[in-house]
């Protein structure tokens, strides 16, 4: 028989002055440990076929380097890739490096991406941002976690972001397509980003991480949407086992563009 997949046991969480306590969770049988529907082998042929479809995805967030893609990260919270790329296409042109980001000042940026929610804050810290890799990184983008969540506007999501697509690292960060994913597909059940990004980190075959990411957000925004999936256009309706799902038919598999956005045009 194939061997099903577990999900790691929940901590049990123990006060250290309770003795009693101490003893009778001693004496509980081990947490049940969480499984999730799918074998190994029909999570490796789930990637597979976004493989084929896309050997070499790509993100949709338009970027010249990892300081480019860094700050379009930062303004893309809350924003969608189409609006930041509209609004950084200009600002890139002039300031693709964090000494002249710097050099621009906090309010030539605001005028530059004041079509994007959130843009007073997000000007703030995109000049703090690179004032702080001029001052104290030599003007690089720091390559580790502890680096890069450091800087100001930037979080664990998108510290993963940067270290995955600019520095080939096989981190998942999960936006709301990947949250969504991970529980409808029953894949990676969990309540918050982190539990997500734990339990798909532990069942993605380690082959495939490095691309989940991109696989998992473009399968979410473009097929497995939140209201409708489209689940007739899916090449894994054979193995998803979602409650939603409508068919069981996979879609044919074929090679698709790297990012379905079209390339940007020369004037915009
Ligand atoms: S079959 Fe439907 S629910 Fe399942 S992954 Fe595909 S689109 Fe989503």
């Amino acid at each position: 028989m194939a061997e099903k997949i577990v999900a790691p046991p929940r901590l049990v969480k123990r006060k250290s002055s309770d003795a009693s306590s101490q003893a009778q969770t001693a004496q509980r049988p081990p947490a049940r440990r969480r499984r999730i529907p799918y074998t190994r082998a029909e999570i490796a042929e789930i990637f597979r076929r976004f493989a084929v479809q896309r050997p070499e995805p790509k993100g949709e967030l338009e970027h010249s380097n990892p300081f480019t893609l860094l700050v379009a990260v930062v303004l893309s919270a809350q924003a969608t890739d189409v609006g930041v790329n509209k609004a950084t296409r200009e600002l890139f042109q002039i300031a693709d490096t964090p000494r002249k980001m710097a050099a621009l000042g906090e309010d030539t940026i605001r005028g530059h991406i004041r079509t994007i929610g959130l843009y007073r804050n997000k000007a703030r810290n995109v000049a703090a941002l690179a004032r702080t890799l001029v001052e104290q990184h030599g003007g690089e983008v720091p390559r580790d976690r502890a680096g890069l969540e450091a800087l100001p506007g930037v979080g664990r999501k998108t510290a993963s972001v940067v270290l995955n697509s600019a520095f080939g690292e096989d981190t998942l960060a999960v936006d709301t397509h990947i949250l969504r994913l991970g529980n409808r597909l029953k894949l990676a059940p969990g309540k918050t980003p982190e539990a997500v990004e734990a339990g798909l980190l532990k069942v993605i075959p380690k082959p495939y991480l490095r691309h989940a990411h991109h696989w998992l957000i473009l399968h979410g925004r473009y097929v497995c949407k939140a209201r409708k999936p489209d689940c007739e256009a899916c090449v894994i309706a054979d193995l998803c086992k979602a409650d939603v799902k409508t068919s069981d038919v996979p879609a044919p598999l074929r090679e698709l563009p790297p990012s379905p956005l079209p390339e940007p045009t020369a004037s915009g």
